[in-house]
């Protein structure tokens, strides 16, 4: 199993000076004690409802800079939805599948191609059914090293995954979240774009809120409730199908409910994945 482990990332120092500076003090620290190295940083970049004015934006942004990729961690919505995402893959637990299509409740994975084994794939296919399967690295390194050869991490496992389940991924999530929050250094995510956004990646995505590997929620907001558009992480742990209903429990006594998370952003058309 991939160690956990809890990082400071540069970035935090880096942060744009006009950003608000709303992840310090102890609800931060807090969070820091629970996630494997969960940051949480600006929304400046967030995007906008899938209604109203966001796919106008991004089909504009997509025009103008077609290989463009977008750091966020929140969707900016007034609709009652909040988005789960589970990462890694390392327990496939077949309850949380079950549980998946008993409840009908869209999910997006972002897997570790080193905790997929092709003959794994049909547990991942199962768990997203109603979400997708995303990249979350080849073998969970963090992109900002100079060691990592990110090109190999992300691209590299595109198009299997795009023959696993039937699309290409266009979500990455860092390991770590390192690199990938919206407020760090612009140097890292030009670094980063520039080698994810030509092989198909859109959006990178970290989060607003967790459930730890014990079961313990934390959110940026400070409070045990969940907000209309948190991006919510979660891991494959042991005991997972019991976070998951758990938190739905917690969406709806904040009167949310999931929703899919590729429906909020929006999908690349398809000739433009074929080119990919
Ligand atoms: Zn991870």
């Amino acid at each position: 199993m991939i160690p956990c482990v809890l990082q400071v990332s540069p970035a935090n120092g880096n942060r744009q000076a006009n950003a608000p500076n709303r992840y310090d003090g102890p609800v931060m620290k807090a969070l820091l004690a629970l996630a494997c190295g969960a940051l949480f940083a600006s929304s400046a970049l967030g995007v906008g409802s899938p209604a109203e004015a966001m796919p106008l934006q991004v089909q504009q942004w997509r025009e103008i800079q077609p290989n463009k990729v977008r750091f966020i961690s929140q969707i900016d919505t007034t609709d009652k939805v909040f988005f789960i995402t589970i990462d890694d893959g390392w327990t496939k637990d077949p309850a949380v599948a079950t549980w998946v299509r008993q409840t009908r409740t869209p999910i997006t994975v972002f897997l570790t191609a080193a905790a997929n084994p092709e003959d794994t794939s049909d547990f991942f296919r199962r768990v997203s059914r109603y979400g997708s399967v995303q990249n979350h690295t080849r073998t969970h390194s963090y992109l900002t090293s100079p060691s990592t050869d990110v090109n190999d991490e992300v691209c590299g496992i595109q198009s299997t995954y795009a023959k696993r389940y039937d699309e290409r991924p266009w979500m990455l999530r860092p390991p770590y979240g390192n690199g990938g929050w919206p407020g760090s250094a612009t140097s890292e995510h030009r670094r980063i774009s520039s080698v994810v956004g030509p092989c198909g990646i859109k959006f990178v995505v970290n989060w607003t809120a967790l459930v730890s590997n014990e079961g313990k929620f934390a959110s940026q907001n400070g409070t045990d409730r969940i907000q209309a558009g948190d991006i919510v992480l979660l891991h494959f742990v042991s005991g997972l199908r019991d976070q998951l209903s758990a938190l739905v429990e917690r969406g709806k006594w904040s009167g949310l409910k999931p929703a899919n998370l590729a429906d909020y952003l929006q999908r690349p058309n398809v000739a433009e994945n074929a080119r990919k």
